[in-house]
């Protein structure tokens, strides 16, 4: 599955428990620090850019922030790199870059590159300080970046997403938001307050952070960012309500009560499609009375004619699904969970097929197996469903059916995420228009799995496998609550 031709957004990865393991055996006086650090949420990167929305994590050294320079160019173009010795070189595109370990300067296309820190090579991986990414960045990619350190958001090229505040009537008050691109934050009501925050979207602060709408009950809004998102905080002295507008570029923030009323918001606020409330990111309704046959239908794609990526001479990404889909199918079972894999054999099965078969079998979670020669690790993927294709009347949009088990599926990913990065395999959470994932009901997630490192024939190897596909059962059982009840077998 080539996925740099697709638009990627990031979904939040939830990793934050992962370094007390590392800190907990080795000094009991440690200990103290260790707790400390069990509230702090490790730093991300987010990144922005017309190919791919994506988020890295950072590591700190010197007291400073650091990221992989092979990571953050991955999704943006044709990058390789290369150590020798103390030296690190990097191909993007057609051009060429010289670093070197503990050195504050670097070659770009034989000009240097002030860095304002060293750089440092890690196991062969080539770790650059955040705050040089403003200006190196525009000399490797040849266009204008913008990097708000603060906040860890990265903008490359002009994909900032804008936005206007304003009151339409105060007799129930009603504040409309109008965005430049569709979005679609996270929403959290407090005594007061309504949050919301945009982790994927390149939301930019307007001309000031406070806004002021001479309302007596939305009399202000503040605008900040932090740790990779923009995060939008509505004050009110009355419960409020979020509205998402069809377009995915209008919000509508209401006293609950007037929301839930259903009444006009005014032409400039089609209040329509979901409507979120704190409580309401549920899985969905059941549709039907038929009883679940299976928990989790694998899907192992491509087949018959259709055979994915060719991984090498001898390796069809076809033939990986299959044996995948297998291994996952006995861990899963093995955990006292029922799961049927979709495509066992070598036969071909289109996407609507696919879908149609998950679907009818109201499995409590669907998984499509990819393999890939390129990247490092494991990719999990949930769907990112187009805007203004909403449901009509009693019937299902096809092409976004996944929308109300959207956040459930996202929160599989995260938690499948978890699970991989304990086995010490790079993982990276993405959300993308992948069929069928769109045209699924329930849950549903793509997995896709690559090499640790270059030889792509450790796919084929059973304890890569297995160390896969036990990291994606783990979760599984973990999710069981979440999934909608017990397995039959
Ligand atoms: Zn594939």
């Amino acid at each position: 599955m080539p996925w740099t031709s697709l638009s990627i957004v990031r979904i939040p990865n939830r990793r934050r428990w992962r370094r007390v393991r590392h800190l907990l055996l080795p000094f009991a006086w440690l200990l103290v620090s260790a707790l400390c650090l069990f509230s702090a949420p490790d730093k991300h990167l987010s990144v922005y850019s017309v190919a791919a929305n994506y988020s890295l994590p950072l590591v700190q050294r010197d007291g400073r922030d650091y990221v992989g320079l092979l990571e953050l160019l991955e999704p943006l173009g044709r990058v390789s790199a290369k150590a020798e010795g103390a030296r690190w070189r990097l191909r993007y595109n057609n051009l060429e870059a010289i670093f070197q370990a503990g050195n504050n300067r670097a070659q770009v296309n034989g000009r240097e590159a002030d860095l304002g820190a060293r750089f440092l090579l890690e196991n062969q991986r080539g770790l650059v300080p955040v705050g040089s990414l403003g200006s190196l960045l525009p000399r490797l990619l040849g266009g204008p970046v913008a990097l708000h350190e603060d906040s860890d958001r990265l903008f490359i090229g002009s994909v900032a997403t804008h936005f206007t505040a304003s009151l339409a009537g105060d007799n129930p008050p009603r504040l409309v938001f109008h965005f430049t691109a569709p979005v679609n934050p996270s929403v959290a009501t407090e005594p007061g307050s309504l949050r919301m925050t945009f982790s994927r979207e390149p939301v930019v602060s307007p001309a000031s952070p406070t806004l002021t709408f001479g309302s007596k009950n939305i009399p202000s809004a503040t605008y900040s960012e932090r740790n990779g998102a923009a995060v939008l905080v509505v004050n009110s002295t009355l419960p409020l309500m979020a509205s998402f507008g069809a377009d995915g570029r209008t919000i509508t923030i209401a006293p609950a009560a007037v929301a839930g009323a259903g009444q006009n918001a005014g032409p400039a606020a089609a209040a329509t499609g979901q409507t979120l409330s704190p409580s309401s990111a549920a899985a969905p309704a059941p549709l039907s009375p038929e009883p679940r046959r299976y928990f989790v239908v694998v899907d192992a794609s491509h087949g018959g004619d259709d055979h994915g990526e060719t991984l090498s001479s001898t390796l069809m990404e076809k033939d990986v699904t299959l044996v995948f889909a297998r291994s996952l199918r006995q861990e899963l079972q093995s955990r006292g969970i029922a799961a049927l894999v979709l495509r066992d054999s070598d036969t071909n099965l289109s996407v609507d097929q696919r879908a149609v078969f998950a679907n009818a079998d109201r499995a409590a979670i669907y998984i499509a197996l990819h393999a890939s020669s390129s990247g490092h690790g494991v990719r999990i993927f949930s769907a990112l469903l187009p805007y203004g294709e909403d449901d009509q009347g009693p019937f299902r949009s096809w092409t976004t059916a996944q929308r109300g088990a959207l956040s459930v599926s996202q929160n599989a990913a995260a938690t499948v995420a978890t699970e991989i990065e304990k086995r010490q395999i790079p993982v990276r959470t993405l959300a993308a228009p992948l069929r069928p994932l769109n045209n699924i009901l329930g849950p549903a997630i793509a997995v896709e799995v690559a090499p640790q490192g270059s030889d792509v024939s450790q796919l084929m190897a059973p304890d890569y496998q297995q160390l896969v596909t036990s990291a994606l059962a783990t979760a599984i059982v973990a999710l069981r609550g979440q999934l909608g009840g017990i397995p039959n077998q």
